[in-house]
């Protein structure tokens, strides 16, 4: 059930709506629109009365929810969610959100060459893991705390936000602190106690497809995290398994205008995981921002050869620059933009 309320509602008028579902054992969400307050209610278990509701100053109507995802919906908030980062970095507006760097962080000297090179292409945030979920325990789980600190370096150096993977409760704990975007990878996707988590920190999460996950899946797990009160949260394409051989992962292109049509959520293609091929990321790029994704995540690597995870993928920092004048081109065919490189003046530095 969603109640709409009046565009003239007061603040009062939306707060006691809230108070009267909280008092009716529900949980209220009121999300502002452009026009009007919809206020969600999750944590029925059944049909809610709508008349006690209806009966309110302010109220316009309850609607019944015909999807199951009531938050992650367009029938909830019709406007385009845009998450914003400060400093001008926003997710899911007019410019793309760019997030370069390595697979793993694998070391501080590592880590700020490639920051340097990204931030000198234009990239606006920094990815890297420091907590890895590997295939195999055999090889590198990356740095831990250390990668996390490495991190903190980097946006101190860049003025880039960082964008790092929890992998599991713990380690959301620490990647908290540090994070300014909270990866969950494609194999946590339903990892429902970590959603939940996620969804009670205060940070943005950056929400990976599953392997095999279909959107209602996918936007389920969404769910997960804007049921907790986290509604800052944004999807990320990074392909998925099927039979085809050719690439690591299938990119699903066509589920950017699928999500598009149902969610408010900014989403994201990863065309590194999604091809698993280094030649294959450029052109995948240029066809994620043509299908109407809202920005890209690019593993780049200054030595890709050493890399010590997923070096195969990972695009030199020239490519990557190639890729981000490319993409600025196709940005302006579909009115969409790419912040311009800004040069690194000692004022960036925040410490
Ligand atoms: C990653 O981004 O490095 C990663 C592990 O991605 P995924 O969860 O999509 O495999
Ligand atoms: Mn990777």
């Amino acid at each position: 059930m969603l109640v709409m309320m009046k565009a003239s509602a007061t603040q009062e008028e939306i707060g006691a709506v809230c108070r009267k579902i909280e008092e009716m054992g529900y949980r209220a969400h009121p999300i502002p629109g452009a026009q009007r307050t919809a206020i969600g209610i999750t944590g029925n278990p059944g049909p809610v009365d709508a008349n006690p509701l209806e009966a309110l100053a302010g109220v316009a109507e309850c609607i019944p929810v015909s999807r199951p995802y009531k938050l992650a919906g367009r029938e909830l908030k019709e406007e385009d969610t845009v998450v914003d980062l400060g400093d001008g970095v926003r997710i899911g507006g007019p410019e793309l959100a760019i997030i370069a760097g390595p697979c793993a962080i694998e070391s501080r000297e590592q880590a700020l060459a490639i920051g340097a090179a990204v931030r000198a292409a234009g990239a606006q945030l920094f990815r890297g893991g420091a907590y890895k979920p590997r295939t195999s325990p055999y090889t590198f789980q990356g740095l831990g705390e250390a990668g996390l600190d490495i991190l903190a370096e980097v946006r101190a150096e860049f003025g880039l936000k960082i964008v790092t993977e929890a992998i599991d409760n713990e380690s959301l704990e620490l990647v908290e602190h540090t994070a300014d975007v909270i990866q969950i990878g494609a194999r946590n996707m339903q990892n429902f106690s970590l959603l939940k988590r996620a969804g009670r920190s205060c940070k943005p999460v950056l929400l990976k497809r599953g392997l095999s996950a279909t959107l209602e899946e996918f936007l389920m797990a969404a769910e997960y995290i804007l049921a907790e009160g986290n509604y800052n949260v944004i999807l990320c394409e990074r392909g998925v398994r099927t039979f085809a051989n050719h690439t690591r992962n299938t990119l699903d292109l066509s589920v950017v205008p699928a999500v598009k049509r149902l969610s408010h959520l900014p989403i994201l293609v990863d065309p590194s995981h999604g091809t698993g091929r280094r030649e294959k990321v450029l052109p995948l790029s240029r066809a994620a921002v043509a299908v109407g994704a809202d920005g890209l995540l690019i593993e780049v690597h200054h030595q890709p050869d050493q890399a010590l995870s997923d070096g195969y993928q990972s695009i030199l920092p020239a490519q990557f620059e190639e890729l981000m004048s490319e993409i600025r081109q196709i940005a302006a065919v579909v009115r969409r933009s790419l912040p311009a490189p800004q040069p690194l003046r000692p004022a960036v530095r925040t410490r």
